[in-house]
């Protein structure tokens, strides 16, 4: 298997639609162990259901309307988070803390103000799961961003790790 810099080397940005392995977890079609997860029945109404007059409606916020428009529900969307584990844990406790609703914002380096809101969601939610797993002794936070941050999936996500002793300056 490719090292963390090897598969983040090889790893091409992509615009801000193409899909990433981490819609196949927000949508369940691949497993993961989930440990934070919030707005569920928003989310399912919205995504699970897969009409197409759902994915143009989300569509048509995102691109032209989410900006101008006072909508509570619609804005509550997309500030949903989702926490798991990752697959290859650099501690004892690794978890990642994305968006569920992408927005363009497929790393920091993408960050427009209009996504104040889920970059403080992410934040709170590490700090959330951090204290339900138990790390009271400290732990990380980390978003990679882009190749030479080492980023290798380009689905803004913050990486939570914790349960050992970390050092500095990180390699
Ligand atoms: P890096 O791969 O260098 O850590 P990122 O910061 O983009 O780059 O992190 C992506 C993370 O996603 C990696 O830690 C990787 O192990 C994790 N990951 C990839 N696929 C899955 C998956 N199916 N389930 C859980 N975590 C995953």
């Amino acid at each position: 298997m490719a090292s963390e810099k090897e598969a983040a080397l090889a790893a091409t940005p992509p615009d801000s639609d193409s899909p990433t392995i981490f819609d196949k977890i927000i949508k369940k079609e691949i497993p993961s162990t989930v440990v934070y997860e919030d707005d569920k029945f928003q989310w399912k109404f919205f995504i699970h259901t897969r009409t197409r007059a759902a994915c143009l409606f989300l569509y048509f916020l995102e691109s032209r309307l989410f900006l101008h428009v006072n909508m509570p529900t619609v804005q509550k969307i997309f500030k949903c988070v989702l926490a798991f584990r990752d697959i290859q844990p650099q501690g004892p406790t690794h978890i990642l803390v994305i968006p569920k609703v992408r927005d363009g914002l497929t790393g920091l380096s993408k960050a427009e103000e209009r996504h104040i809101d889920i970059l403080g969601r992410l934040l709170y939610t590490a700090k959330l799961v951090a204290k339900q797993e138990g790390l009271d002794d400290g732990y990380r936070v980390v978003i990679n961003d882009g190749p030479k941050g080492c980023q290798s999936v380009y689905h803004i996500h913050v990486h939570v790790i914790g349960g050992r002793q970390m050092n500095w300056p990180p390699g």
